[in-house]
């Protein structure tokens, strides 16, 4: 038996033969060309048939897995008519006399490693979009197939995986995905997560080809790949594999009940979803309401911004779908490390305390009165609030609200229904935490952004994997900023919840429901479980404790 470790991606136990995706050296010719004219033509017609390619792809993605997913292969598309990539082409076609095949993959190499040189995550996850496009265009102008089959249940293993090999696989015969680069933020981990294929990136596997076709098990939760696993191993990972079926089933008995502790404490168990497609999973796990609805998401990976009746549709159908249930969006929190070149942001030195959130809605009033506008059109088929990001300063909230007020008065003018918005805030910058007193005087509820709330407070990018072992969720600067903040809201009668990732972790939750939290945010996988900790936990001691304090 060999065992080899990386970082998980998606936990699970899996087992299948190993499928070594190697991609063969497509060999380019590098030697000069007769005919540039033809090699332009050649190229075109390159795109075209790429272009062919993609849009099967993109059915299939859009059938067998979502729209959503399908919108990545849509990325590609859209580079297909990238100007410059073009332009750079044809260059080395016009001045080097390169032959297209060469023009193309030089082309590709010279834009991987300037998208690969980018600081904003999004943008370098990008490098390997332009270097799958790159290689599709090299192999049609070689003739060359650049399409993978499995015959059974695989492990596959690989260097690095472009979305579109996860697409083109037969995702029935998936049983893992181990990679020896890959971050856990590329869209071939995020696919993974989709599918919950157990999956583990930067790998130490060597990609020997005697590894081909050998029996391989995979324990995503320690980020484990064993290749010929022995006995012992295999007797083991099936026994967690069985706990992991019937812990899930077991989850199915939380359904529908009450979310509190044994000696009574209410806690609302909400999801955070990035678009309408999440909703699905929000629903099926039992979500008391939206806690966190990413709302920028609507606006990334697109050319333009959207508009107010598209946003009106999204937040209705949410609204609609959660019946009654609150539903919280937030307000568009672009900048940073989410980007899209439509918004033509100026590059930042520091762009986490940047020009983003709700700084970038006040530098643009019309797309936060837009958001506002369609926000307040939906609030009258559900129960809509509203959420600021990164306030600061009481002023922040008073002109979020004013303008709130505005966008409401007009409607309501024009006899336009709508519903009885609350307005809130996250509570991820330390001003905002300390001054959550002031704040919660003026403000309907806080929600808090641990995620941000952690780098501000520790001065960690939160983006940096080289700062993990910095970055203590745990810390005491933290904790004592979260009492104060529940204390505060409840000083000023209103409800605190949390929707940073710390709401889902376990070691904290009775940390936080001491402290008084009403309502807890995560990704919608964890909420069954989170209901079966705390109708398990009995708090009466602590909150004894806090009354005599
Ligand atoms: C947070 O900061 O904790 C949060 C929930 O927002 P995001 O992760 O989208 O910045
Ligand atoms: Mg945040």
């Amino acid at each position: 038996m060999k065992e080899f470790s990386g970082k998980t991606v998606f936990p699970g136990v899996a087992f299948g033969k190993l499928c070594l995706l190697l991609k063969p050296d497509l060999g380019v010719d590098t030697s000069p060309a007769a005919d540039p004219d033809a090699e332009k033509k050649a190229f075109r017609s390159a795109i075209q048939t790429a272009n062919r390619e993609l849009s099967a792809l993109f059915e299939k993605t859009s059938e067998e897995i979502g729209e959503d997913e399908a919108m990545i292969v849509d990325v590609q598309r859209m580079m297909l008519q990238d100007e410059d990539y073009i332009e750079a082409v044809d260059a080395f076609i016009r001045d080097d006399l390169n032959k297209a095949a060469y023009a193309v993959d030089r082309a590709g190499r010279q834009f991987f490693d300037m998208f690969s040189a980018l600081d904003d995550p999004y943008m370098k996850a990008r490098a390997s979009d332009i270097a799958d496009i790159s290689r599709r265009l090299t192999a049609i102008l070689l003739n060359e197939s650049t399409v993978f089959s499995l015959s059974g249940p695989s492990v596959v293993i690989a260097d690095d995986l472009t979305p579109s090999d996860t697409l083109t696989l037969d995702k029935k015969l998936i049983r893992a995905f181990v990679t020896r680069k890959g971050s856990t933020n590329s869209h071939t981990a995020i696919l993974a997560r989709i599918l919950k294929i157990p999956s583990i990136v930067q790998a130490g596997v060597p990609l020997e080809k005697a590894f081909d076709g050998k029996n391989a098990a995979v324990d995503g939760h320690r980020g484990k790949l064993y290749v010929e696993p022995d006995e012992e191993t295999m007797l083991r990972l099936e026994e967690r594999q069985k706990n992991d079926e019937a812990e899930e089933a077991a989850l199915d008995a939380f359904r529908g009940l009450p979310t509190v502790t044994k000696d009574g404490k209410k806690v609302e168990l909400a999801a955070n979803i990035g678009s309408v497609e999440d909703l699905e999973s929000a629903l099926a796990n039992d979500a008391e309401g939206i806690g966190l609805f990413r709302s920028e998401f609507l606006y990334l990976g697109r050319t333009n911004y959207p508009d107010e009746e598209e946003q009106f549709e999204s937040y209705r159908k949410v609204a609609e779908a959660m019946n009654g249930r609150r539903v919280i969006i937030r307000t568009l929190d672009i900048g940073a490390d989410k980007q899209a070149a439509y918004l033509d942001l100026e590059k930042e030195e520091n762009p986490a305390l940047g020009l983003r959130a709700i700084r970038l809605c006040f530098e643009r009033p019309e797309m936060f009165v837009t958001q506002l506008r369609a926000i307040y059109r939906a609030s009258a088929y559900g129960k809509i609030a509203v959420m600021f990001p990164m306030i600061a300063s009481l002023w922040e909230l008073r002109r979020c609200k004013e303008t709130a007020a505005e966008v409401r008065e007009e409607l309501v003018k024009k006899g336009v229904p709508v519903g009885d918005v609350e307005l809130g805030i996250m509570v991820e910058t330390p001003a905002a935490a300390i001054c959550a007193d002031e704040l919660a005087r003026e403000a309907d509820f806080f929600s808090v952004g641990t995620n941000d709330l952690t780098q501000y407070t520790l001065a960690i990018d939160r983006q940096n994997a080289r700062l993990e072992r910095f970055l203590d969720t745990h810390h005491p600067a933290l904790r004592k900023l979260l009492a104060m903040i529940a204390e505060s809201a409840h000083k000023a009668g209103i409800w605190a919840g949390i929707c940073g990732e710390l709401a889902a972790d376990s070691q904290m939750t009775k940390t936080l429901l001491s402290m008084g939290y009403d309502e807890l945010s995560m990704s919608p996988g964890f909420i069954l479980g989170m209901r079966k900790r705390i109708r398990e936990m009995d708090l009466s001691r602590e909150r004894a404790e806090k009354r005599q304090e």
